[in-house]
C-alpha cells in the first residue's frame, strides 16, 4: 500500500499551487500533475495587481513561480505534464499520466477554466496589449479610452458596466438584435449613459498600431458590409469554457460543464475528490478566489485523508 499516496492535486494554477502549499504543510506530501505547462492562466499574462500581499503588483509567471516554490519548499512533488485518464471510484483513487498510475487517497480537481476566444486575426497577437478577457483583472489599465466589449449576455453586460468606471465610452459589439442577457443585466447597461450598442454585428479583425489595439474591423451581419470601429481596449465576453472533459461521468457537472461542489465546501459528489479555482467558478474567476477554493479544498482532503490512519 506503499505507494497509494495521500493527495494528487490536478492543476498549477493559483488553485492547485494554494492546495499544495496547504497539504505540503500539513505533511501529506502532495503530487502536484500540473499539466503540459505549469502555472496556470496567469502565465499569460503581465502585471497582476490585485493579488493581495504585493503592494507594487507583481508579474503573473513570477506570482506562479514563488507559489511552485512554496509548495516545493514543504515537500509538494510535480509531474509537469497532462492527466490523461481518472478512476475516481473507490478509496483508491488513480490518476494516469503518460501512462503511469499514480494512486491516492484523495483528489484535488483543479483545471481551471479556458476564455472562448473570437478566433479573428489579431486576437491572440494582441493579447495583453489592448485584448483581455477579464474587465475586473485589466480594467484599470484604460482609463479615459474607447472600450469595446464583445458579447450578449450577463457576463458582457456586467464587464460593460464594469469598464464604464474607466473608459471614456464603452461599445457593446453584439451580433444580435437584442441581447441574451437577463432584462435586469441588460436594462442597467442600456441605460447606463456611457454605453452604447454595435447591434447585429460580428468582428471581423483586431486592428493593431505598434504593437497595440487601435481599433476593430466590425461586420454587419444583415448586410454583409464591414467598418472601422477605433478602440484601444478589446474585452472578449463571449463565455468561459470549464476543462472537466477528463471528469465527465466521473463527477457530477452541472448543465454548463462546471465541476459541482457542496457549496460551502469542495467536496464533489465523489468520496474524496475535492475540486477549486475556476473549474467550479462561473462567478468570480479571480486568482486570489482561486488561491481561497484551493485552501478550502486541501483543507477538506486533509480531513477525509485523516480517516484513513
Ligand atoms: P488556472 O490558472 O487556469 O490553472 C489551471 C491548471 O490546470 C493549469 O496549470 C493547467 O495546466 C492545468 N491543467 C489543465 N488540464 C490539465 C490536465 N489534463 N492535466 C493536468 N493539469 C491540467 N485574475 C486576477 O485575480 N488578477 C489578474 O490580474 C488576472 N489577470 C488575468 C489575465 C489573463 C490573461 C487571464 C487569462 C486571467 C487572468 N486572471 C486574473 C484570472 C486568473 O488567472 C484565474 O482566475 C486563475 O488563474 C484561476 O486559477 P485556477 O487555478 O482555477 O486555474
Amino acid at each position: 500500500m506503499s505507494d497509494i499516496r495521500n493527495v494528487i492535486i490536478v492543476g498549477s494554477g493559483p488553485a492547485g499551487y494554494t492546495a499544495a502549499v496547504y497539504t505540503a504543510r500539513a505533511n501529506l506530501k502532495p503530487l502536484v500533475i500540473e499539466g503540459a505547462e505549469s502555472g496556470g492562466a496567469l502565465m499569460t499574462t503581465t502585471e497582476v495587481e490585485n493579488f493581495p500581499g504585493f503592494a507594487d503588483g507583481i508579474l503573473g509567471p513570477d506570482l506562479m513561480d514563488n507559489m511552485r516554490k512554496q509548495a516545493e519548499r514543504f515537500g509538494a512533488e510535480f509531474i509537469t505534464d497532462d492527466v490523461t485518464d481518472v478512476d475516481l471510484d473507490g478509496d483508491v483513487k488513480k490518476v494516469t499520466v503518460g501512462g503511469k498510475v499514480h494512486q491516492a487517497r484523495a483528489v484535488i480537481l483543479a483545471t481551471g477554466s479556458a476564455w472562448r476566444p473570437l478566433g479573428v486575426p489579431g486576437e491572440q497577437d494582441l493579447l495583453g496589449h489592448g485584448v483581455s478577457s477579464c474587465a475586473t483583472c485589466d480594467g484599470f489599465f484604460f482609463r479615459d479610452q474607447d472600450i469595446v466589449v464583445v458579447g450578449g449576455g450577463d457576463s458582457a453586460m456586467e464587464e460593460a458596466n464594469f469598464l464604464t468606471k474607466f473608459g471614456r465610452t464603452v461599445t457593446i459589439v453584439h451580433r444580435r438584435d437584442e441581447f441574451r442577457a437577463s432584462k435586469i443585466m441588460a436594462e442597467r447597461a442600456l441605460n447606463n449613459p456611457k454605453i452604447t450598442v454595435e447591434w447585429n454585428s460580428t468582428v471581423d479583425e483586431i486592428l493593431g498600431t505598434d504593437g497595440k489595439v487601435s481599433g476593430l474591423v466590425l461586420r454587419d451581419v444583415k448586410t454583409g458590409e464591414t467598418r472601422t470601429k477605433e478602440a484601444t481596449g478589446v474585452f472578449i465576453a463571449i463565455g468561459h469554457d470549464p476543462r472537466s472533459d477528463l471528469f465527465r461521468g466521473k463527477v457530477d457537472l452541472d448543465d454548463e460543464g462546471y465541476v459541482t461542489v457542496a457549496a460551502p465546501g469542495t467536496a464533489t459528489n465523489v468520496p474524496g475528490v475535492f475540486a477549486a479555482g475556476d473549474l467550479v467558478d462561473h462567478t468570480y474567476r479571480q486568482a486570489i478566489t482561486a488561491a481561497g477554493t484551493g485552501c478550502a479544498a486541501a483543507l477538506d482532503a486533509e480531513r477525509y485523508v485523516a480517516a484513513f490512519e
